[in-house]
């Protein structure tokens, strides 16, 4: 089965509402692909604005985070239908910054993936090893630990629509971008893991990015690959190169 491609941009905590709306401008003419699913993943205030500025485009907007519960006394989170509201179409949940410096366990990420999907929307979730996890490895065991816990309960139906995103932690933000072979190798283990955990035919629904210093000069290469089905995008997803990721294949 012919996957489509997803490209994400995870705007992280970048871009006022005002920075956000010239940014949607910029790259306005520049993100139209037929061929490709395009996604802005963007700060909870420029949330409102920026959904209404891509009206009428082919983007779509994911929110960086949403808390688990449906409401109520829990200052300073989100809620699945505040998103959805809103008009966001997906939500990324467990980037490794969460996980790193605001604790985010795999419980916590599969919990909001449940509640994701009970009110409609796609998660893209994340998952990768850091450096001594690599140099120990135990790469492929702890991802699929990710995988495992992340997708608890999730029904086969809801995994084929969901979005995995590997990101090993030593190539965000860093420059360094893992080699096309080795994140074919870990994109192709989740896939496995997906297919063990249901059947074949979840493991080729489902779609499963590259992201880590992800960027026009590389990602050609990842993209051809047979397991990776979009990318997970940073740094360049803040500038008019990210329109040049979108039109990988032109
Ligand atoms: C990310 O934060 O998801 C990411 C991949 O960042 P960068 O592209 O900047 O490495």
């Amino acid at each position: 089965m012919a996957r489509r491609k997803i490209i994400a941009g995870n705007w992280k905590m970048n871009m006022t509402p005002s920075e956000a709306l010239a940014l949607v401008e910029t790259l306005k003419p520049l993100v139209n692909n037929d061929d490709v699913d395009v996604v802005y993943g963007v700060p909870a205030i420029d949330i409102v604005p920026v959904v209404e500025a891509v009206k009428g485009t082919n983007v779509k907007v994911a929110a960086e985070n949403m808390y688990f519960e449906e409401k109520g006394a829990y200052t300073g989170e989100i809620s699945p239908a505040m998103l959805v509201d809103a008009g966001v179409s997906y939500v990324i949940l467990g980037h490794s910054e969460r996980r790193g410096y605001f604790y985010e366990t795999s419980e916590d990420i599969n919990k909001k993936i449940l509640k994701a999907f009970e009110h409609g929307l796609t998660p893209i979730m994340c998952c990768g090893e850091s450096l001594e996890q690599r140099e120990q490895g135990i790469t492929m065991e702890w991802i699929r630990q990710q995988v495992k816990v992340g997708f608890q309960g999730v029904t086969a139906d809801q995994a084929k629509t969901a979005v995995i995103a590997y990101e090993p932690i030593w190539a965000i933000g860093t420059g360094k971008t893992a080699t096309a072979d080795q994140a074919e190798e870990v994109c192709k283990g989740i896939r496995d893991c997906i297919a063990e955990m249901y059947d074949e035919a979840t493991a080729d629904a489902i779609r499963i990015q590259y992201g880590g210093s992800m960027k026009a000069s590389n990602c050609k290469e990842l993209l051809a690959k047979p397991d990776i089905d979009g990318g997970l995008i940073g740094g360049a997803s803040l500038k008019a190169e990210f329109g040049e990721i979108v039109n990988y294949n032109k």
